[in-house]
């Protein structure tokens, strides 16, 4: 090692799930919407100035925030925008886990809480999910920096009753709570509506999975006033200008048509509901899941195995190679036509 680099920040960085580009791939790997973004959003990008470029946006990308505030009957003072959940939650380690106290989350969830974890020199403890991979709340009640996993957590699938979260919260009254939500609009409980009762709970979500929005990077929080002013003097402290101007324009579109985002993320659920009987008839096994993706092992399969000969025939999920679910391949919920090709692979698979 040259010496210049003995005072380098070292990380282990997060690792994406893999951006294959086929022609005819099924990418079933990294949670996104099979779906377009609403049609208002295209024609949004159509009729973009792009004199408008030369500007910078406005910092407090106040567009979005007050459609936000407005979508979901918020204060603007209650909402946060940030380039996708990702951001969000990065600026959210930064600003209130600074205790030094270790955080607590699951030891199976988004793998990128540990990276941000160490990036920021965060002292952290994971808690075991129990055997079904529920979050067992009890192990959440004890002396701790800050809480936070995701409802419903991510690559299980598997969603948390808003009772027991509520106990999470009211049990930690000296530290922040994040529920990270990123799944929420394929059918489970937001705990949005406890931002009103606990000051010390911040909600992030997407339009990354629900809204189709993956590529263009937009994520939210919701909290009191006062956790939201920290945030942002954060951010401000950070990178001024988070979100461009075609993000914060397209956001706003996204947001205006509502029935497209009821029929898109209804018509997931249905494809998922669908799965689970068709995936459950050919011995797959799986914990409940309320979101865009299923979570699946099966007794006579080898899951890396199958997740090889998938991507053989170019259909990419995801596999983790990490202690208690090596065994398992999480699932994005695609088109119907998708996942139709898809089942037909594996019930013919080792046969
Ligand atoms: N939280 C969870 C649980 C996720 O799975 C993801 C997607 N990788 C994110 C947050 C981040 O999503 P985005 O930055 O696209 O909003």
């Amino acid at each position: 090692m040259k010496s210049w680099e003995e005072n380098v920040r070292k990380v282990i960085p997060y690792t994406p799930g893999e951006q294959p580009d086929f022609p005819d791939m099924i990418k079933l790997n990294t949670n996104e919407n099979p779906y377009p973004p609403a049609p208002g959003t295209l024609e949004k990008i159509r009729n973009m100035n792009p004199e408008q470029l030369r500007l910078y946006p406005a910092p407090g990308a106040d567009s979005l925030v007050n459609a936000l505030a407005g979508y979901y009957h918020l204060k603007k003072e209650e909402v946060f925008v940030g380039v996708g959940s990702d951001d969000v939650l990065a600026m959210a380690f930064l600003t209130f886990f600074q205790s030094g106290k270790p955080i607590l989350f699951p030891d199976i969830t988004y793998s990128f809480y540990d990276v941000w974890a160490d990036l920021f020199r965060i002292p952290y403890e994971c808690q075991p999910l129990d055997e079904q991979f529920c979050i067992r709340k009890e192990d959440y009640l004890k002396e701790n920096g800050g809480i936070i996993f995701p409802n419903p957590n991510a690559p299980t699938g598997v969603e948390m009753p808003l009772a027991d979260i509520e106990e999470i919260i009211s049990g930690n009254p000296d530290v922040v709570v994040i529920v990270d939500e990123a799944y929420i609009d394929f059918g489970g409980t937001s705990a949005r509506e406890l931002i009103h009762k606990y000051e010390n709970l911040l909600v992030v979500q997407t339009f990354s999975k629900s809204r189709s929005m993956a590529g263009m990077r937009i994520g939210y929080a919701f909290g009191c006033p006062r956790i939201i002013k920290y945030l942002n003097d954060v951010k401000y402290s950070f990178n001024s200008y988070t979100m461009n101007r075609p993000s914060l324009e397209i956001g706003l579109a996204a947001l205006e048509d509502e029935e497209y985002f009821q029929e898109t993320r209804q018509k997931i659920m249905h494809t998922r509901e669908r799965m689970k009987k068709e995936l459950a008839e050919l011995g797959f096994r799986f914990a409940d899941s309320k979101t865009n993706f299923l979570f699946v092992t099966h007794p006579e399969y080898d899951a890396k195995e199958l997740f090889e000969a998938l991507k053989e025939k170019h259909i990419f999920v995801r596999y983790f190679k990490k202690p208690r679910i090596d065994q398992y391949l999480r699932i994005t919920i695609g088109t119907d036509e998708e996942m139709d090709t898809l089942l037909s692979f594996l019930r013919s698979y080792k046969k």
